[in-house]
């Protein structure tokens, strides 16, 4: 049996015009009385008319037919799955609940059950259209479950539990991850060999049932210089695990070179002064540039100025002007001679000296920034620390929040599919594209 369109576009017509008649004389109506502000009469146009949508969405779904093709066909157990009968389900989506009818197999070999319509239009075992799931996955990756859901309760009428969307941006966050370097090797891919390439790490501490982790962060960015030579920062993009030091370097390496690293004329390595993150860069970067990211380093005098001689002390000022010179002009000897010139009869101050000859000493050659400065090198980014606070911290170290591993891991990692702008690359190729089935009506 074959439908008609012109009396499908009719109906809809009809049922849009009555839709549209009667939140226009609601909206009349609400404002004779005057007991409404323009907001409220406008969420009731709103909410009336978000039904429109789902009118017409159900009547183009319903071209598709219900998913039926033959009485029976093959099943993957090799028995064969029998038309049971067709069963209705309700979709969530943009506009509200839309009805679908579809077809239900069934084999009795194996006992699984098969809605064809379902696995066409990617809303198997979930009620949640693919244009519901992306405005939850990206709330959720911006807020706490619990307030994602309100968020989108007051802004779009969508009505889902805090567990349900926990629970589909988890499972999201699963499916994102097996092809994230194939979309950041497409991602750069059109981009033109890199004149600098820098790759950046950093730990942040995240709350989890365990205790305190600390998850690594990755950035990787390209640079071009201008007129002046001075380096500008060019597209960036993010990696994130929780994970040792040594998986951690192999992820960001291969992230590195699915980004066209073996192209670029000169690569960098910025890091804090962490350990972990110069025996990665020696491992798997051998020949990038080692540079300690100066703000790190310049926060490391100030710390100790502090201790010395308190916050705001004139001769603090005076020390950590000239010392925080000497580090920028990379004039490490002479930074050393002024740490070492410090005394203190207080052990804790001497302890605290100590360490940062240490050091300044273990990283000097990463330290010459009169030398970078000159090759047109950035000295400090902020990009990682950037990431940290934005990827990682904005999210996952909201007061209260304690995370399980997979919980953290699967959230993580579609946030870093959304903030590298990965969402439309991965959404495309996850949901299938909706076609006519055999059996469509029109
Ligand atoms: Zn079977």
């Amino acid at each position: 049996m074959r439908g008609n369109l012109e009396e499908l576009v009719e109906q809809v017509r009809r049922k849009v015009a009555d839709t549209a008649e009667a939140a226009l004389r609601q909206a009349v109506s609400g404002m004779r009385t005057g007991e409404e502000n323009l907001g409220q009469v406008e969420r009731q146009v709103r909410d009336q008319t978000r039904p429109v949508g789902g009118v017409i969405l159900e009547a183009a779904l319903q071209t598709m037919g219900n998913g039926k093709e033959r009485c029976h066909r093959p099943c993957a157990c090799g028995g064969t799955m029998r038309y049971v009968s067709d069963r209705p389900k309700t979709l969530q989506t943009l506009f509200g609940a839309v009805e679908l009818r579809r077809a239900y197999y069934h084999c009795s070999n194996c006992g699984s059950g098969d809605f064809p319509l379902d696995r066409a239009l990617g809303v198997e075992g979930t009620s949640l259209t693919p244009a519901t799931q992306e405005v939850v996955a990206w709330a959720d990756a911006e807020m706490a479950y619990g307030r994602a859901a309100q968020f989108l309760e007051r802004v779009m009428g969508l009505c889902l539990s805090k567990d349900t969307h926990e629970t589909l941006s988890g499972d999201l966050g699963e499916a994102v991850q097996p092809k994230e370097l194939e979309r950041a090797r497409a991602a750069w891919d059109a981009l033109p060999p890199a004149e600098d390439f820098y790759i950046s790490c950093d730990g942040v501490k995240v709350n989890t049932l365990d205790g305190w982790k600390e998850p690594k962060l990755g950035a990787v960015f390209r640079a071009a210089r201008d007129e002046k030579g001075e380096p500008i920062r060019g597209p960036t993009r993010y990696v994130a695990h929780r994970e040792e030091a040594e998986p951690f370097g192999q992820r960001l390496w291969q992230l590195a070179e699915a980004l066209g690293m073996r192209r670029a004329r000169r690569v960098a390595v910025l890091g804090d002064g962490a350990p972990w993150i110069w025996n990665l860069a020696h491992f798997y970067f051998p020949e990038g540039i080692q540079i300690v990211d100066f703000y790190h380093a310049a926060e490391r005098l100030s710390e100790l100025a502090k201790a010395f001689w308190g916050e705001t002390a004139s001769p603090a000022k005076r020390w950590l002007g000239s010392a925080r010179s000497l580090l920028h002009q990379g004039k490490t000897s002479a930074l050393l001679r002024a740490l070492k010139r410090l005394t203190s009869p207080r052990k804790d101050l001497r302890d605290l000296r100590r360490k940062a000859v240490a050091y300044f000493t273990e990283n000097r050659h990463r330290m010459r920034y009169d030398r970078f400065r000159k090759m047109g090198l950035f000295i400090g980014s902020g990009v990682v620390e950037a990431g940290c606070k934005s990827v990682v911290a904005h999210r996952f170290k909201q007061s209260g929040m304690r995370w399980s591993e997979k919980g953290f891991l699967n959230l993580l990692h579609l946030r870093l599919c959304i903030l590298n702008g990965d969402w439309d690359a991965f959404a495309r190729a996850h949901y299938p594209r909706v076609q006519n089935l055999p059996a469509a009506y029109f």
